[in-house]
């Protein structure tokens, strides 16, 4: 058998543009991988899976670079990048389009809204469709949705295996259906190299935006509504809200109905008769200039981050509250915040075991984050979100694959539930040798224990 090459476009650590190469979204857990490979065609990633394996070299698969603990780099091995394989077909007819893996929201959104259709997914334009959709995908149109896994009917993937060593397989609900079933929330980088992902669209036109903004003071009172409110109302509004830091001094809710103005007047009454809002405003925009305004820049720029998450299942109690606006009025610098998102809806129609994402049942996905810019406040800032999750975890459970975080122990548990030993066979059936693997990865079931 010939011997394997890497093809496509390589950049090493010599090369002008390796520093922008190798850089990711968060820039406090930087890696100097010895070689990236950015793939143009499936036949480059199956060499470089080929490769790595013959070369026995360390390896990580990455798109759309936004992995919280930059689980898509490494240290002097190979990165192998699909960016650059971001073709998007859009077969109106039936209602589906095949997104190649490189893809990020902003080109699958623009795309997409040319047609008139789209996908519930997440709201930053740099985040990779191929990540957000492996772990879930939450976003502002989950409650009408679903999840962004939800809606996918097929996957392609480049696995170990085969004799050559490397296959392209597919997985849908019929053909390979438990390792579909994986890709709907196991996460990335566990199982093999998604090179395709096809979903089922959605028509969408004109909706409703919204934004309420609070004073410091009114922490209490404004958190306390939207918490009964969100998670509960018409499935067609899907809201966010924003604990910001005590030195900003603001609460900031936020969301997209799929429908008209008036009627999302009317749904907000509880939000806006709460405390004394000093900002409201309501509009109806084309769905793709909503896309744009929940499409934060800074989001998108690499900056020094650290983040975790939980779910909420039940309503905060008033010593809850009172504990996330003391630690937010103790943040380690004035962009820290406390983030959340309702859910159910769509989401929860779902049982927990139909797809690997677990957390069916909760009513909020919550984010905690901090953004820094002198390196030596680091240590700080990890503390910082450490607390809030220690502080919080009595009211809540688990935490989103999507924002992994190094320091949770039993992170199985918390990423996968009940659902983290078929994940255990998934893995031992489609990547027995465990050629993928990175801190957190799901292991084969033998070498576990
Ligand atoms: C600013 C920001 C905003 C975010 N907003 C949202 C949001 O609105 N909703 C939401 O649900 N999540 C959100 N996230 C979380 C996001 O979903 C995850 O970080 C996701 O894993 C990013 O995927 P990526 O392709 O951009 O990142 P990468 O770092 O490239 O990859 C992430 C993981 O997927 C693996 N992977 C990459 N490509 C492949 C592939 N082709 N095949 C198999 N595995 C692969 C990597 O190895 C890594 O483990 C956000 C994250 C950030 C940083």
């Amino acid at each position: 058998m010939k011997k394997a090459k890497l093809t496509g476009r390589i950049v090493t650590p010599d090369d002008p543009n390796y520093e922008q190469a190798r850089t990711n979204n968060n820039l406090s857990i930087p890696k100097f991988p010895s070689k990236i490979v950015f793939c143009q065609k499936t036949k480059d990633v199956i060499n470089a899976l080929r490769w790595v394996q013959e070369n026995n070299e360390s390896f990580r698969i990455r798109s759309g670079r936004h992995s919280y603990e930059n689980f898509s780099l490494v240290n002097e091995g190979l990165i192998i990048d699909v960016s650059e394989m971001n073709n998007i077909v859009v077969n109106s007819s039936v209602m589906t389009a095949r997104i190649e893996a490189g893809a990020n929201l902003g080109k699958v959104y623009r795309e997409l809204w040319e047609h008139g259709l789209t996908i519930p997914a997440g709201t930053e334009s740099s985040v990779g469709v191929v990540g957000l959709t492996l772990g879930g995908g939450i976003g502002m149109l989950s409650r009408p949705f679903g999840l962004t896994c939800d809606n996918l009917i097929e996957i392609e993937m480049v696995r170990a295996g085969g004799h050559l060593g490397a296959e392209l397989i597919t997985a849908n609900k019929h053909t390979n259906s438990d390792l579909f079933w994986a890709c709907c929330g196991g996460g990335g980088g566990n199982f093999g190299i998604v090179t395709s992902l096809t979903f089922e669209l959605h028509p969408i036109s004109n909706v409703s935006i919204f934004s309420i903004t609070w004073g410091w003071e009114d922490f209490e009172v404004a958190f306390d509504a939207w918490q009964h409110f969100a998670p509960h109302t018409d499935e067609n509004l899907t809201s966010q809200i924003e604990l910001k830091s005590k030195e900003v001094g603001e609460i900031v809710a936020q969301g997209i109905f799929v429908g008209s103005p008036s009627k999302l007047k009317k749904l907000l009454r509880p939000l806006r008769n709460a405390g004394s809002p000093i900002n409201v405003w309501i509009k109806e925009v084309p769905y793709i200039k909503a896309v744009k305004f929940f499409d934060v820049p800074s989001g998108n720029q690499p900056a020094l981050r650290k983040r975790s998450g939980s779910f909420i299942e039940r309503t905060f109690p008033k010593k809850a509250i009172m504990e996330m606006k003391e630690l937010l009025a103790n943040a380690p610098n004035r962009d820290a915040t406390i983030w959340q998102q309702s859910l159910r809806g769509a989401v929860g129609q779902i049982p927990s075991n139909s797809t690997a994402y677990y957390y069916r049942n909760a009513l909020i996905a919550q984010e905690y984050l901090t953004i820094w810019e002198d390196p030596e406040e680091e240590q700080q800032n990890i503390r910082w979100i450490e607390q809030v999750r220690n502080t919080l975890s009595p009211y809540t459970v688990g935490d989103y694959v999507n924002f992994p975080d190094l320091y949770i122990k039993d992170w199985p548990t918390a990423y996968y539930g009940r659902n983290f030993r078929r994940l255990r066979d998934v893995k031992t059936k489609y990547d027995p040798r465990n050629v993928f693997q990175f801190a957190q990865s799901i292991p084969p079931s033998r070498k576990w224990l």
